[in-house]
């Protein structure tokens, strides 16, 4: 009699695992030699802080949005995700967590932007390049650019940004065939998901994606993949260069922080105050909209 076997589940406990690796808002654990367990919290960074609120749901919403654009870019690319619904994953952290192959991850991050912002607005008007792509003169924050560029960086020790680097730079680290692979790779896929974006009545203004080497020495996306803390998305219909677009995740924070309710001095070394309610409520609902209408399916349809 076999009829009991279906049901069964094993409970795995997340404590089990060997913790690898913790970033500001997620986790990295070993499941065994081939496999890792990655795992999204609910906090949130917002001006260089993580904040001490967590906004409920954030982790389920970066997950699925990451398996929606795995699947959706599975053409192109092989991803490392091996499910997000398995008996290997505890039952604490099931919807936020994935199942990854474990990967020889390279030392770049491959930034594609399609628009002018952050450190690449900043990098403009220095230099009137970024990464040392040449652009043209009388670009502004949000500028288009006349087509996708590449502008890798390389990671910062903790608590540092970035750093903006040249293709020459990434040669010296990966060589030059993996290094234009990487290039070649990256645009293609930002161009994909844009374009995807786009239909949504949503900007892709530029994303950042890590890539890793299988045993088989074929090239792997790892990582999140196109998720709010991994890319800049603007609402298509309030879009206008010039000034600061308003972000799809965290405009409520950001605004709530910097009005004179919040108390909070940003230019002063005191982390920011918890965040209200109403605040939470409106942020987690934003999450879940940028989700819904992007990919086109329900929250609710997720694990949770
Ligand atoms: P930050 O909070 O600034 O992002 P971080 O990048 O160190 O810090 P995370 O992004 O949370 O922290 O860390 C995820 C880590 O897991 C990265 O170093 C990434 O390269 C690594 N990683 C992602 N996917 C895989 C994989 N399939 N195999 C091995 N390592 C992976
Ligand atoms: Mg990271």
């Amino acid at each position: 009699d076999r009829s009991g076997e279906a049901e069964f589940r094993t409970v795995v406990a997340l404590s089990e695992y060997r913790p690898v690796a913790a970033g500001k808002v997620r986790e990295l654990y070993e499941v065994d030699d081939e496999h890792l367990l990655m795992v999204a919290s609910d906090r949130v960074s917002a001006y260089d802080h993580v904040l001490e609120t967590p906004i409920p749901d954030k982790g389920r919403v970066l997950t699925a949005m990451s398996v929606f654009w795995f699947e959706l870019l599975g053409d192109l690319i092989d991803s490392h995700l091996v499910a997000a619904d398995d008996p290997r994953i505890p039952d604490e952290v099931r919807g936020r967590a994935l199942l990854v192959r474990k990967l020889e991850m390279l030392p770049v991050e491959c930034v594609a932007r399609g628009y002018l912002s952050g450190s690449g607005l900043v990098e403009y008007r220095e230099t009137g390049r970024v990464c040392g792509v040449p652009l043209p003169d009388g670009l502004t924050e949000a500028s288009r650019l006349p087509e996708p560029i590449f502008t890798p960086a390389t990671k910062a020790e903790l608590g540092e940004h970035d750093e903006n680097v040249s293709l020459d730079a990434v040669v010296d680290k990966v060589g030059r065939e993996r290094a234009e692979q990487l290039r070649d790779t990256t645009l293609r896929i930002y161009e994909r998901a844009a374009e995807h974006a786009r239909t949504r009545g949503v900007i892709l203004a530029d994303t950042k994606f890590e890539f890793g080497l299988a045993a088989d020495g074929t090239l792997v996306l790892g990582d999140e993949v196109l998720t709010p803390d991994s890319s800049r998305y603007w609402p298509a219909d309030e879009y206008a260069p010039g000034r600061s677009q308003p972000s799809f995740d965290k405009q409520y924070v950001r605004d709530w922080l910097t009005s004179p309710e919040s108390g909070w001095d940003r230019a002063s070394d005191v982390p920011p105050p918890p965040l209200p309610d109403e605040v939470v409520a409106a942020t987690r609902a934003r999450y879940v909209e940028a989700y819904e209408r992007i990919t086109g399916r329900d929250l609710t349809d997720w694990p949770s």
